[in-house]
Parts: C-alpha cells; sequence; structure tokens
C-alpha cells in the first residue's frame, strides 16, 4: 500500500484524487497539503503546505502528488527533499528556471513529471510520432480546450504533443493567428480555448489539398488524470532518485 500525500488537496485535481484513491486498495492517501484553510476532504486531513516537510515525515508519506501551481510544486520539493519523499507532478506552466529546480530535486528524490496523465494522451503522442513521417507537406494545426478556470495557456498537453510534432518536422509555433498572413509551409497554429468545465480536448490535424488526418483525445472526467497519478504514485514508490515521465509507468 503507497501511502500519499497530495499537495492542492482542496483543488479540483487534489479533490478527485482523493476522492480516486478511496476506491482503490494499493493506494491511500493519509495527508493534504492547502493553503485555503480547508482542514479536511473527505476524511483526509488537510495540513498547511508551508508545514509539509514536518507532515510528510508525521504521517508516514512514501510519495507526494502534486496538482497545483508551479510555485506551489517547488516549495513541496524542498519539503519532499528534506523528506525523502518521491514526487509526482502533474502541475503545468513551468518556466525554464522551474524546470531547472525539479531537475535539481530529482538528484535527491524520484520524481516523476506528466502534463497528461491520462494513458490515451500518452498513445495520442506515440500516434503523432508514429503518423507525420507519412504525412510529411501536410500543414498542422494543433487545438485544446479546456474548462474557464484553466491558469495557463496553451496547455502543458498541447506543448508536450507540440514538442512531440517538432521531433519529427521542423516547424514553428504560430499562437493564436491573429492578423496573421497567410500560412507558411514550416508552421503550425496553436490555439486555446477555455468554456465552461471542459475536462480537456486535444487535437492535431495534419490536412492535405485531398484529405484531413485527426488525431484527437477527450478526457471526459478528472478521475483519468487522478488514476494515471496514482499509478505513478505506486511506481514510483520503489524507484532510485531520478526524472522520470508517465511512459515509465506504461512501459513497466
Ligand atoms: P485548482 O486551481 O482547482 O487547484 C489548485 C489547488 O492548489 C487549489 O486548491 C489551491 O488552493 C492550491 N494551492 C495554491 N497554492 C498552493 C500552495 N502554495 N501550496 C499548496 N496548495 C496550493 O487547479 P486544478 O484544476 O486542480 O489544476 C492544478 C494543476 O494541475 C494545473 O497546473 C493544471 O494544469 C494541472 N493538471 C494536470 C493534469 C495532468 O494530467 N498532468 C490534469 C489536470 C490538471
Amino acid at each position: 500500500m503507497t501511502r500519499v500525500a497530495v499537495n492542492g488537496a482542496a483543488g479540483r485535481m487534489g479533490e478527485t484524487v482523493i476522492e480516486t484513491a478511496a476506491d482503490r486498495d494499493d493506494v491511500s492517501v493519509v495527508v493534504g497539503f492547502d493553503v485555503d484553510g480547508v482542514d479536511e476532504v473527505q476524511g483526509v486531513p488537510v495540513v498547511d503546505a508551508g508545514e509539509a516537510a514536518d507532515a510528510l515525515a508525521e504521517y508516514d508519506a512514501d510519495v507526494a502528488v502534486d496538482f497545483t501551481v508551479p510555485e506551489a510544486t517547488l516549495s513541496l520539493a524542498e519539503a519532499c527533499r528534506e523528506a525523502g519523499v518521491g514526487m509526482v507532478v502533474g502541475t503545468t506552466g513551468f518556466d525554464e528556471d522551474g524546470f531547472a529546480a525539479l531537475d535539481d530535486t530529482a538528484e535527491d528524490v524520484p520524481l516523476l513529471k506528466a502534463t497528461n496523465f491520462a494513458r490515451g494522451v500518452h498513445a495520442l503522442l506515440r500516434a503523432i510520432s508514429e503518423a507525420l513521417p507519412a504525412v510529411p507537406d501536410y500543414d498542422l494545426e494543433l487545438m485544446e480546450t479546456h474548462h474557464n478556470g484553466k491558469i495557463d495557456a496553451p496547455s502543458g498537453t498541447a506543448k508536450t504533443m507540440l514538442e512531440t510534432v517538432q521531433e519529427e518536422r521542423d516547424v514553428e509555433p504560430v499562437y493564436g493567428r491573429e492578423g496573421h498572413a497567410p500560412r507558411d509551409e514550416d508552421e503550425i497554429g496553436v490555439f486555446a480555448r477555455r468554456a465552461g468545465d471542459i475536462r480537456g480536448e486535444h487535437e492535431l490535424i495534419a490536412a492535405g489539398n485531398d484529405e484531413v488526418l485527426s488525431l484527437s483525445h477527450h478526457a471526459e472526467d478528472r478521475s483519468v488524470f487522478a488514476a494515471g497519478a496514482l499509478d505513478a504514485a505506486v511506481w514510483i514508490e520503489n524507484q532510485e532518485p531520478g526524472r522520470y515521465d508517465f511512459g515509465n509507468v506504461i512501459d513497466q
């Protein structure tokens, strides 16, 4: 049984992780952290994130799962280092310094970061790598849609899709295309929409003159991300310090 601490316990994803874990017998959420003044989420005690280092030890956590904001992830990283606890990071929107700080943390504890914990998105990324060589001259456009509370745009998943495309094709992103001249063959349009409570939709189209290839993924419930993050928590408990990604969990 992997003992999990959840950072951002009162948030959309944090709460879903706690709810999803309650139905599993391989993980148990022992404590949550947040800054909201919430004491408890679905029976799990929630303590102030500033006390995370002590609480990780007190509640004997094996792994911390984080769905917050980059600043909160980095302060949890310090606590995990101090307590010798592995991390599963779902938070998106890090800048270069943030990525460097995560790399630094991974020298001391195992750290797995994924912009998307849905297994279908992982399959989508593999499908993109596989498909693009067959359509070398087609125009590429990337779209994502999320709920109106999402902070970063484009989404972390869209950025990962873009990186995957750029491993196959030398294209430069054009964001939003406002006032832009007719498309250049070396560009990829990237579009973000925010509306309602849409969990997450991503689509890459590759269009020639006579056909359109569409590769897409729709998340129907946040529990899909929570399940993947918990699978990652179980997996990382027994790993050595280092940087890992969700592919390591899927390929195990
Ligand atoms: P949210 O705003 O609903 O929840 C964030 C929570 O973090 C809030 O409860 C907030 O109070 C808390 N928080 C803020 N500062 C904190 C701090 N210093 N210490 C501890 N807690 C703090 O957001 P959300 O929709 O749950 O998304 C959170 C993150 O997860 C975003 O970056 C989002 O893009 C990402 N996300 C990733 C995946 C994935 O599969 N990797 C899936 C969904 C969302």
